[in-house]
């Protein structure tokens, strides 16, 4: 079974992305759980949790079918103490939430180095945050996300997503999101049948298809290997339209959340649309 979506507005209370999953023809979602630009949050109420549950239940949304994201502000890999304890108190935070709500992953950006200390040793700091946080929050697996490799961010080579996995003590509790956008602008081309098949050759022997928990459907504005990120419109991009036909019709990417973050979020049903087209 394919599950497609998009990262929808928790705006009002979380118990609200479930409805704008659903008005846009969704079988997945992604939401923040808390506005991800600040440090601290509100908890959620009991009548939010309620309502969530209830709204999911409604739509017919179950945990596999749902990608929570945590803030852009956790670096789980600061090379700085206070700000190192700080992300790992509002990551174990983001963790209580999604536990709350019922649902059985997060999706984070692994983190940087800010060039003050190497990359592996900003791995294992990572790996050991991941570490912490398992052991404070039970039912929840960390979901480290690839990315484009923009500035100082880890996370950008199959390589650093297999180290820091190889740091975390319970493997059932740990598994990865692939932006195909982020991909893409890390040097993972995806836009030809040869490089698709050749790129997750070596996701599947470098990290292992068994780990993927979600993933990013997203085109690319800038060309393989510019380690930028910035996402486009299916089809409109440097990747083109093949590559997420490749994915919808492919089983390996079966029973995860298919997140679109597509900048035009107006063709949002079309998009989801034709991706289930395509998968049928
Ligand atoms: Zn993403
Ligand atoms: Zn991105």
């Amino acid at each position: 079974m394919k599950y497609i979506g998009a990262h929808v507005s928790a705006a009002g209370g979380v118990e609200n992305s479930p409805v704008n999953a659903h008005n846009i023809g969704a079988t997945a979602f992604a939401l923040f759980t808390k506005n991800q630009r600040q440090w601290v949050a509100k908890p959620l109420t009991e009548e939010s949790i309620k309502k969530f549950k209830e709204n999911c239940a409604k739509y017919g949304y179950k945990p596999e079918q749902i990608l929570p994201h945590d803030s852009y502000l956790i670096n789980l890999g600061n090379p700085d103490a206070e700000g190192l304890q700080k992300s790992r108190t509002a990551f174990i935070d983001e963790m209580q939430r999604c536990s709350q709500l019922g649902l059985d992953r997060l999706n984070f950006h692994p983190g940087s180095h800010l060039k003050k200390i190497s990359e592996d040793e900003c791995l294992a700091t990572i790996s050991e945050s991941i570490n912490i946080a398992l052991k404070e929050v039970d039912g929840v697996i960390a979901v480290i996300e690839n990315t484009a490799g923009q500035g100082t961010n880890l996370g950008f080579k199959f390589e650093h997503l297999a180290k820091i996995i190889e740091g975390i003590e319970d493997k059932s509790r740990v598994g990865v999101c692939i932006d195909t956008c982020h991909a893409f602008a890390a040097g993972y081309d995806l836009s030809t049948k040869e490089a698709f098949t050749e790129t997750f050759n070596q996701f599947d022997s470098i990290v292992g298809f068994s780990y993927l928990k979600g993933m990013h459907i997203n085109d690319s504005k800038k060309g393989v290997g510019s380690r930028v990120d910035r996402h486009e419109s299916l089809g409109v991009g440097a990747i083109g339209e093949s590559c997420f036909r490749w994915i919808a019709e492919d089983s390996r990417f079966d029973n995860i959340p298919l997140i679109l973050e597509t900048p035009n979020t107006d063709i949002w049903p079309q998009e989801i649309e034709s991706l289930k087209e395509w998968a049928k």
